[in-house]
């Protein structure tokens, strides 16, 4: 787990901020959710035999020894919700969340135990539409955000009864091979043999490479659906490839699964992924609802963002309020105040403790402001206040301290206009 320090801030909320722009060109809205959930919740719905609930989650008693567990991502938590306050049944629901999710995964570059996932779900809308939807909101955060070479790869799972149709054609092949396979992969043939598809094993991929593919066993009623699916796709201009292997690590997925993928970041180089889950919301005791959606990391973006050097820089102080002396101190902290009212949008930072002059100037710098405003005795004396240039070379000048506000107007303006 990681702290995520000032000197990074800037880039997370240039990140959220973009994010938060899409999301509400869509139309979806935010839900908060609790960090803590029944462990039966994900044992439930992201399905027994999958990485996270056999060995990823944290999972302790509470003092009423009720088993609990860190949200290991956010999809549970929001059919949860969305049963006990009854969003899903009869209703069309966008929504969209961002927060920490917590995996006990072997920390590495993009794989923490701690990160942060921005989803969004959509429910009681069972055709393609909204599948592409979500790809395209998606693929608009890229374009915002200004990011290159990322991938689109795009399935279908089929119907549950053609995907179980299919679990047995893969068992029966994956059982002639059994030799060939990674450990991991040997136990899932028995409990999850679709999970194979996704591994990572260069063994078990050999063999995988002539298995039979799940888009053949299709029913007509995906196959319809993932084809109108590519169709709107391909009307908006975002190119794709189908990939047949993609199946997802997380056992509620139907019909579409989809991926982002970049080459830039090594092995951890999938940002968003998602799909469709129509049989989740039965599964954990609300009426039958479609649903789908998506998550992405925004450690990998970041580091993406980055590679990329995309970032923006860091967010510095505008002006820094020097005073020297008690009496000085009163003055400049009331000074700072009227320049925060008249001018919400710049930062005001306003020295306390001790320091002179230089030393004052010294820390204006470091924290990047580009003007200070400085009050000694003189100044109080006169009623009048130095506003010094810190950046451009300009010459500083003195100020009647009623004048301070009208001048950092047209100051501020004049910066504007250069940038
Ligand atoms: P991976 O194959 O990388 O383990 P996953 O299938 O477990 O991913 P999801 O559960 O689909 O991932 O989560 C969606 C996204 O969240 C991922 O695509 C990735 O960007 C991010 N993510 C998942 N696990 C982590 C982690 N441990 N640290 C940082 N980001 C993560
Ligand atoms: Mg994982």
């Amino acid at each position: 787990m990681h702290d995520i320090l000032p000197e990074q801030a800037a880039a997370w909320h240039h990140l959220e901020e973009a994010a938060r722009k899409v999301v509400t060109a869509y139309g979806y809205r935010n839900i908060r959710l609790p960090i803590l959930e029944k462990t039966e919740l994900f044992s439930r719905s992201i399905g027994e035999v999958t990485d996270i609930v056999e060995k990823e989650m944290y999972t302790f008693d509470d003092r009423n020894g009720e088993s609990l567990t860190l949200r290991p991502e956010g999809t549970a938590g929001c059919v949860r919700a969305g049963i006990e306050h009854g969003f899903l049944h009869n209703q069309l629901t966008r929504i969209w969340y961002m927060g920490p999710m917590f995996r006990h995964e072997r920390p590495q570059k993009g794989r923490y135990r701690q990160f942060y996932q921005l989803g969004v779900e959509a429910y009681g809308m069972a055709g393609p539409d909204i599948d592409a939807e979500i790809i395209l909101l998606s693929a608009r955060l890229w374009r915002l955000l200004g990011l290159r070479d990322v991938r689109l790869e795009i399935n279908s799972l089929g119907s549950p009864e053609a995907r179980a149709q299919y679990r047995e054609t893969l068992t029966a092949y994956l059982r002639r091979h059994v030799d060939a396979l990674d450990e991991d992969s040997r136990r899932r043939l028995e409990s999850n043999p679709l999970r194979v598809l996704d591994s990572k094993d260069p063994g078990t991929r050999a063999i995988l490479a002539d298995a039979p593919s799940l888009t053949d066993a299709l029913d007509k009623d995906s196959r319809t659906h993932f084809e109108t699916l590519c169709g709107i796709l391909e009307a908006n201009g975002l190119p794709y490839t189908i990939n047949p292997r993609l199946v997802r690590g997380l056992d509620y997925y139907s019909r579409t699964v989809f991926e982002w993928i970049t080459d830039e970041l090594g092995a951890q180089g999938t940002i968003c992924a998602g799909g469709r889950y129509d049989g989740l919301i039965p599964q954990l005791g609300g009426r039958p609802t479609p649903g789908c959606g998506f998550a992405m990391g925004l450690e990998r973006l970041l580091a993406l963002l980055e590679t990329q050097a995309l970032l923006p820089p860091t967010a510095a102080v505008d002006v820094y309020c020097v005073s020297l002396g008690d009496a000085a101190r009163m003055s400049a902290m009331k000074l700072a105040e009227n320049l925060r009212d008249a001018l919400p949008h710049i930062s005001v930072l306003a020295h306390c403790g001790d320091g002179n002059l230089k030393s004052q100037l010294k820390r204006a710098d470091k924290v990047g402001a580009g003007i200070a405003v400085i009050l000694g005795e003189d100044e109080l004396r006169d009623g009048t206040v130095v506003i010094k240039p810190l950046r451009d070379g300009s010459e500083q000048r003195t100020v009647a301290q009623s004048e301070l506000v009208t001048s950092m107007k047209a100051l501020c303006a004049k910066e504007n206009e250069v940038q």
